[in-house]
Parts: structure tokens; sequence; C-alpha cells
């Protein structure tokens, strides 16, 4: 579904990622981990259509994504959600979400957003409170969710563990596997490798712009070089 051969990326003449390679295959949670300033956000804004590469290539469904503007991309399934969550805070839960659904037929959107209510009832309950009123873990299931409204194929998320205590980010985890279960790859890129491994069908470690590590969720939590380097231990 998304393939990154050799990305070479950066700002203006800084170069930050050097030769990324990166696969993610359907219905699959592929987890990005790195230490801060490893590059992850770089990799997702040049595969969201946000930074040109300088070199290399990356193929969404088929066809190279190179030239693309984000909204094109968002059409055809490759859905981004930033780290600050970028939510229209005086705006209602409902009317984000609708927004949220820019690309969709109204039939679409009343459908998905049954289904979103469904996956985060809590927001259902507050369909009706404005945004910014909302905690850290509601604000990020909040920008989750109208990711959802899109109708992605792909779901990519940046730090979505930030701002979260260890049980909220478990709770938000368990969603981003049900949303893995109703067929949307996801890309997840975490500074908190322990719980981004934990529930990653596969994973790559990212370390000053290069992928040097891959494997299994189980098999990069069980790596020395990984549990000593991000898992602290
Ligand atoms: P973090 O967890 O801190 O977000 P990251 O792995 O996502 O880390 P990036 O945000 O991709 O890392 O940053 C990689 C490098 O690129 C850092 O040195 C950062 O300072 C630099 N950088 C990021 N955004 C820009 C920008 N808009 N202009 C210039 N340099 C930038």
């Amino acid at each position: 579904m998304l393939t990154l051969e050799k990305v070479c990326a950066g700002y203006g003449r800084m170069r930050i990622l050097h030769d990324v390679d990166l696969t993610l295959g359907e219905g699959e949670i592929v987890a990005l981990v790195g230490a801060n300033g490893a590059g992850k956000t770089t990799t997702l804004r040049s595969i969201c259509g946000q930074l040109k590469p300088s070199s290399g290539t990356i193929t969404f469904n088929g066809s190279p994504t190179t030239g693309s503007r984000p909204d094109q991309l968002v059409r055809e399934g490759l859905v981004h959600v930033p780290e600050d969550r970028a939510l229209f805070g005086t705006l209602t839960v409902e009317e984000n979400l609708r927004m949220g659904a820019w690309t969709r037929t109204s039939e679409q959107a009343e459908k998905s957003l049954a289904e979103v209510y469904e996956l985060f009832p809590v927001l259902a309950d507050r369909r009706r409170q404005i945004a910014q009123t909302f905690s850290g873990g509601q604000q990020q299931m909040l920008a989750i969710a109208r990711a959802l409204m899109a109708g992605p194929k792909l779901l990519m998320l940046d730090e979505p563990s930030t701002g979260l205590s260890p049980k909220l980010t478990w709770t938000m985890l368990d969603a981003v596997r049900s949303i893995r279960d109703t067929g949307v790859a996801v890309l997840l890129v975490e500074q908190n490798a322990k719980q981004a491994l934990a529930i990653a069908d596969r994973a790559y470690v990212l370390e000053s712009g290069a992928t040097v590590l891959q494997g299994t969720g189980r098999e990069l939590a069980n790596d020395g070089r990984v549990r000593k380097a991000y898992l602290g231990l």
C-alpha cells in the first residue's frame, strides 16, 4: 500500500532524511520509533505531501505521490493527524468531525459519524461540547476521529500519546487497534517505543534520519539495542 524507497528530504539545505526505506501493507499497524529529532515527523510530512523529497520515491496504492498536494492525497485515502492535533478549538466536537468529512458525500459523512461515535462513545456523549474545553486525551481521540471522517485507507498518527497518561495512552492505542481491525492501515510515529511496539504488527527504528532496524513489534521489543536505547532496560 505504501512504499518509501531511498527517500531523502529536509528543510532548505539541511538534509534530515537519508535514504529512508519503509513499506506498509493493507491492514497493518506499522510503528516508526526513534529519539527526539530522529526525523519521524519529517518522514510523515514527506509522505503526506507537505514536504517534497529531494530524491527517492514514495508510492501509495501503486502511484507515486511526488508532486501531489496533501488535499489530493486525502482524497486518495492518505490522512495525517499532526502532533499538535490541529483541532478547531472554538467549534464543537460534532462540528470538528463534520469538517473532517470535506471530501465525502453527506451520506458517507453520516455513516462515518455513526461509526466514530461507536468507536469513541465519549465523543457521542459530548457532541455539543466545545473542543478546546476537552482534556488532552479527549482531544487526541477527537483528532483521530476527525481523520476517520475522511474515510482513510491509511491513517498516519504523529505521537498520539503526547500529553496522555500511560493509562489513557493504552485506551487510545486500543482504539488504534480497533481502527486497524476495520481495515484501515496505520502508520504510528512514537517516541514512546514500549507502547508502540506492543501494538505494532511491524516496526522501524529511525536514527539520525535513517531506518536502522526493522522487524515485527515483538522482535524489536526483544532486540538488545532497542531495549537499551529506547526502552531503558
Ligand atoms: P520529535 O519527536 O522531536 O518530533 P522527530 O523524530 O519527529 O522528533 P523531526 O521533527 O522530523 O524529528 O525533526 C528532525 C530534525 O529536523 C530536527 O533536527 C528538527 O530540528 C529539524 N526540523 C524539523 N522541522 C523543521 C523545520 N520546519 N525547519 C527546519 N528544521 C526542522
